[in-house]
């Protein structure tokens, strides 16, 4: 080789270098750009919340929330220290899990119904946490368990006691102990039914022995309950999530629609603008027929859990067009019920999986984001299960679904509770709060940004969906929203690679999609939403808004 063509390959080598370092540079500041710019902008459109039933909820697992005074259980003063979080979260509702005293840790048996479990705290933090809710524009809602109480509760352990000390072959008589006839006690044993020991009695007792069913067709029962609602009512809670109401009477809906009947009529005629939302874990086909009751909300389980509508739709196992699909027609059978359903829709809860274990895989923190913002842009009253916002995990045991509020990564640091006896070491997959509140791409401000847009535009919580089959496939799911006049449209990529929008011929507040403003995207990587010349270019996992300004 020649000095010169020496020379020639030597500058050949340093072109190639800087051409690839120029490239690589534009390439990242490209990539800053488009995952800013048009961030920014939408972000910064006003909130629009209306004090009006529709909210974004939380559930509270006070237990495992936030520890005030180091025993290691969460409290109410701990939750008021994290009342702030929730607001600049966005939330504007918050569903206590139960608070009443209690035998077990998760306060589902119930042992007075008009007191609170010591381990939380007093009435009076209550009551300091109900007036710092309301400061901040948040509506409490209080866990209602009314198919059953606790053994120890004081009506279970007259009635029991009354039947061990019945002479043998002697009849129960009411007028001697009235609480005989607010559960079920039978001679016959069958299934779900308990023993009371000592005697040849049983009880009804559908989940537990400690947890006997009331007999809430009783008149004296109902009596009991509508005046603990009033208690609470009248301390200024804004309604009550019913637990278990397809136990109200196992089996017979019918009958438990006539309790939710009597027990709404009755706590709207104490409160008109008081809210309730029912659990009742089952098919959309059953649990749709309870809003015949009057209720505002049943618990949207069919969108729920690790198999449900929104994680099927975000792993590939259902097309996106059929996410829209599922939205028409859920809307339709909860209307042809009570016109003035509320949806509840929820992802998970403290009884399920939790979604960060629903995914494995290379796209897995984007479909774990993906999941949460199908959820919090449905219609009605979305609630968000405490921790969901971070990716926590948990499975398996209840325990483990309940764990630790994940402030920290450092169980010693300030606030971070022990969790629930027998928890198992619960390995999270994702940061803590405290790192994640300072990367812009971590779950939690994906979360935070998918509740903004929710809270800027009230068609996201208020609208009648249309599903837009023809401008649907596979992967893009295209729906709108009208409310008070005003359409949103809501375009979803479910896929894990960029898919085309098709938008041109697709008209919304009498006029082309295209000449209208993006109110917002949710993005799971670095590109953002291209417009084309018929419509935009999504990225994988993507939601893009659009709307009039
Ligand atoms: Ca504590």
């Amino acid at each position: 080789m020649t000095k010169i063509a020496k020379l020639k390959s030597i500058l050949a080598l340093l072109l190639v270098c800087t051409i690839t370092l120029t490239a690589c540079n534009s390439e990242k500041t490209n990539a800053t750009q488009q995952n800013n710019t048009p961030k920014s902008t939408w972000r910064d459109r006003k909130v629009n919340i209306i004090d009006d039933k529709y909210r974004t909820f939380y559930e509270v697992f006070v237990y495992s929330f936030y520890d005030s005074d180091g025993d290691g259980i969460g409290d109410f003063q701990g939750v008021i220290k994290k009342l702030d979080y929730l607001t600049d979260l966005g939330i504007n509702g918050i569903w206590l899990m139960p608070i009443m005293p209690s035998t077990t840790y998760h306060k589902y048996d119930t042992k007075d119904y008009m007191a609170i479990d010591s381990e939380y705290g007093t009435m009076d933090d209550f009551d300091q946490l109900l007036e710092e809710c309301h400061n901040r524009g948040i509506n409490v809602i209080i866990d209602l368990a009314m198919n059953h109480s606790s053994s120890k509760h004081e009506w279970f352990t007259q009635a029991s006691n009354y039947l061990k000390n019945l002479p043998d072959g002697a009849e129960p008589d009411v007028n001697e102990c009235k609480y005989i006839d607010y559960y079920t006690f039978t001679k016959e044993y069958s299934g779900g039914y308990s023993q009371i020991a000592g005697t040849d009695w049983y009880y009804e007792a559908q989940f537990w022995g400690e947890m006997p069913d009331l007999n809430l067709s009783n008149e004296n029962v109902r009596k009991e309950f509508e005046d603990i609602a009033k208690f609470w009512l009248d301390k200024g809670v804004d309604g009550f999530r019913l637990d278990a109401v397809k136990e109200y009477k196992s089996g017979d809906e019918e009958a438990n629609i006539e309790i939710l009947t009597w027990f709404n009529d009755y706590v709207k005629s104490v409160s008109s603008d008081a809210y309730i939302v029912c659990e009742c874990w089952m098919d959309i086909i059953y649990y749709s027929q309870y809003y015949a009751s009057g209720v505002d909300s049943m618990f949207a389980f069919d969108f729920a859990n690790s198999s449900g509508i929104i994680a099927n739709t975000v792993n590939g196992k259902r097309k996106a067009s059929s996410f829209g699909e599922a939205l028409v027609s859920s809307a339709t059978t909860y209307a042809s019920y009570n016109a003035n359903y509320i949806d509840a829709p929820f992802y998970t809860n403290h009884d399920l999986g939790r979604s960060a274990g629903y995914y494995a895989g290379d796209y897995s923190e984007a479909q774990t984001k993906m999941g949460n913002a199908l959820n919090i842009l449905m219609s009605g009253n979305v609630f968000i299960y405490y921790g969901e916002e971070l990716g926590m995990k948990g499975s398996g045991k209840d325990e483990n679904k309940r764990a630790p509020m994940y402030w920290s990564k450092d169980t010693n640091a300030e606030g971070m509770c022990d969790g629930p006896p027998y928890m198992e070491d619960v390995r999270m997959k994702f940061d803590s709060l405290a790192e994640q509140s300072k990367n812009s791409t971590s779950i939690y401000n994906y979360v935070k940004d998918a509740i903004l847009l929710r809270n800027q535009n009230p068609e996201i919580a208020r609208g009648v969906v249309t599903f837009h089959k023809e401008f649907s496939n596979d992967n893009i799911c295209v729906i709108s929203k009208e409310y008070n006049g005003k359409e949103i449209l809501i375009v979803y990529n479910t896929a894990k690679e960029a898919k085309e929008a098709t938008l041109d011929k697709l008209q919304i507040n009498g006029k082309a999609v295209l000449e209208q403003d993006i109110l917002g995207t949710l993005l799971t990587g670095t590109d953002d939403v291209k417009k084309t010349d018929t419509g935009y270019t999504m990225p994988a996992f993507s939601i893009m808004v659009i709307g009039e300004n």
